[in-house]
């Protein structure tokens, strides 16, 4: 595989929880595989002291914790911690950031890398606008040199409605250009979702299949199995409708449902997802009881730093239409839950029923065919239908057809931010949303944040942890189809 080019990673936030688990063990893993470019620094920046050996030494405890599982090599670590360093600023303040250029210009000259730079937002996103603000102040945010370049990564959650969306989004392409701005979302980076991309477009059998002649439903879901454990104050503030549906299982859905692109190439294929993002039926306040529910965990007001009154919804679906020739009327139903059974996020695809019942009792009653992308965890893929239990008369069951990673290779599966580190190092934005749709998905989603807010006490359904939700869910999906929609 080609390595990216030679460039300077500079994160703000370096400190912090998602770099020490996430970016630098995965940082830590392209190093590893020998993917990271010839010539290249990660320098962190954050308010914490630290001198560069400090902070290599706490990057170490991060790798060694999160890949607990495997043997790491004490000349691997220390080869890939040489390529650590540290800036200890405060990113409020623009004249720090005359000294961070400094430091940057001073690694990229030891280290002989050229004029490009990729930046990473992983701090409060109270800053996502002040950083960017502050670079283009001081001349950060172009390279000079003509074979330079600047990049941005914006980490989660990308505002908090459609206005903030859009300001953060305007404020963004002032400072950068569109395709130098890449709005993370880590659910792209899953090695179950790209397949979704192949199983549908490398296989013919899937696409005459793929439309509102044979599909019934389509559930798109993540339901996790812990509380909101640290994150209350975040979590009180934002709910799962914001936390998971506005963006990773609405991306999904874009996946899901777009048209073959004319090339595998980014921006062909963000055409295609946006295509479907802008044919989504909006929700109106006739329809919106049938259509959105919400529930809350029993407990879930006791944990820290969450409100004792706390309306806020740790169990969201809504049913959306994608009103095209391919979708028209198909419900998607996209749903997320804390506290469930099980962690679990899949895609299923609900095939209609034969127009003819031969067998009684048949697949107890539901449609024999369905096809699930498993994303997390036990990654693959199944296909059901339904056949004959062995022994007299016609018992017809429903039986899986299993596809699973780990039958494939023992290697575990790269994590989502390894690959789109990567991506993005690579200049590759296919796995990044694009700002179109972050845009219209709040804009579809506002109303319903608006009518759960009405509605405060009422239509919050509460439910005991360790169920796969209110027992109410199903009122927005009464055929048997799709509902309940978990466990299957
Ligand atoms: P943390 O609170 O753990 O880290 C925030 C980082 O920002 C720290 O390094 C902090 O360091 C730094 N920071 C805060 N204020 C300033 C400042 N004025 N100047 C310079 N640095 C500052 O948050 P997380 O790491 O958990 O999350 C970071 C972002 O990533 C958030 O926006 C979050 O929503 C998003 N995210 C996090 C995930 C996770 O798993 N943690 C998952 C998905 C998204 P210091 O105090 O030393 O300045």
């Amino acid at each position: 595989m080609k390595k990216a080019d030679d460039q300077l990673l500079v994160i703000f936030g370096a400190s912090g929880d998602l770099t020490g688990r996430k970016l630098i063990p995965s940082l830590f893993e392209l190093y590893a595989a020998d993917l990271l470019p010839e010539r290249f620094a990660i320098l962190g920046a954050a308010r914490s002291e630290y001198s560069d050996d400090q902070f290599r030494e706490e990057q170490r405890k991060h790798i060694r914790e999160e890949l607990s599982g495997r043997e790491v090599e004490e000349e691997q670590l220390n080869g890939f911690l040489s390529l650590v360093y540290y800036f200890a600023f405060d990113s409020v303040h623009s004249v720090q950031y005359r000294e961070l250029n400094g430091k940057m210009e001073a690694l990229r000259k030891e280290k002989g890398i050229p004029d490009r730079v990729l930046y990473y937002l992983a701090t409060p996103p109270l800053m996502y606008e002040k950083i960017p603000g502050f670079l283009a102040e001081n001349q950060m945010n172009d390279a000079s040199d003509p074979d330079g370049w600047r990049r941005i990564v914006v980490e989660k959650p990308f505002g908090i409605s459609y206005a903030s969306a859009k300001q953060l989004n305007d404020h963004l392409k002032g400072i950068f250009n569109e395709n130098e701005i890449y709005r993370i979302d880590h659910y792209l980076g899953k090695e179950t979702v790209q397949n979704l991309l192949v199983l549908r477009f490398a296989n013919g059998i899937f696409e005459p299949l793929w439309n509102r002649n044979y599909i019934h439903s389509v559930e798109i879901s993540a339901a996790e199995s812990l509380g909101v454990e640290e994150r209350g104050k975040y979590y009180d503030g934002a709910g799962a409708l914001r936390d998971m549906i506005q963006n990773h299982l609405m991306e999904l859905m874009g996946f899901t449902a777009m048209e073959c692109p004319a090339a595998f190439e980014a921006d062909q294929i963000k055409a295609e997802v946006s295509k479907v993002f802008r044919s989504v039926r909006p929700f109106t306040p006739v329809d919106m009881p049938e259509r959105v529910i919400r529930g809350q965990y029993e407990g879930y007001r006791e944990e820290p730093n969450v409100a004792p009154d706390s309306y806020t919804e740790t169990y969201a679906a809504v049913k959306l239409f994608i009103d095209n020739w391919r979708w028209s009327d198909v419900p998607f139903y996209l749903y997320t839950g804390k506290k469930m059974a099980e962690k679990r996020s899949e895609i299923v695809i609900n095939f209609k029923s034969t127009p003819h019942v031969l067998f009684a009792g048949q697949c107890s009653g539901k449609s024999c065919n369905r096809l699930i992308i498993n994303i997390q965890p036990d990654e693959g893929i199944t296909l059901y239908f339904g056949l004959k239990v062995p022994g007299i008369g016609y018992k017809v069951e429903q039986v899986g057809m299993d596809f699973r990673y780990k039958s494939l290779s023992d290697t575990p599966l790269p994590d989502a931010y390894e690959r789109l580190l990567l991506d993005v190092m690579e200049g590759d934005s296919t796995l990044y949303p694009q700002s179109d749709t972050l845009e219209i998905s709040w804009k579809l989603m506002d109303p319903v944040l608006e009518y759960w807010k009405q509605q405060g006490r009422e239509g919050l359904y509460f439910y005991p942890p360790g169920q796969n939700g209110p027992a109410e869910r199903c009122v927005i999906a009464p055929e048997p189809e799709s509902c309940p929609f978990l466990p299957k």
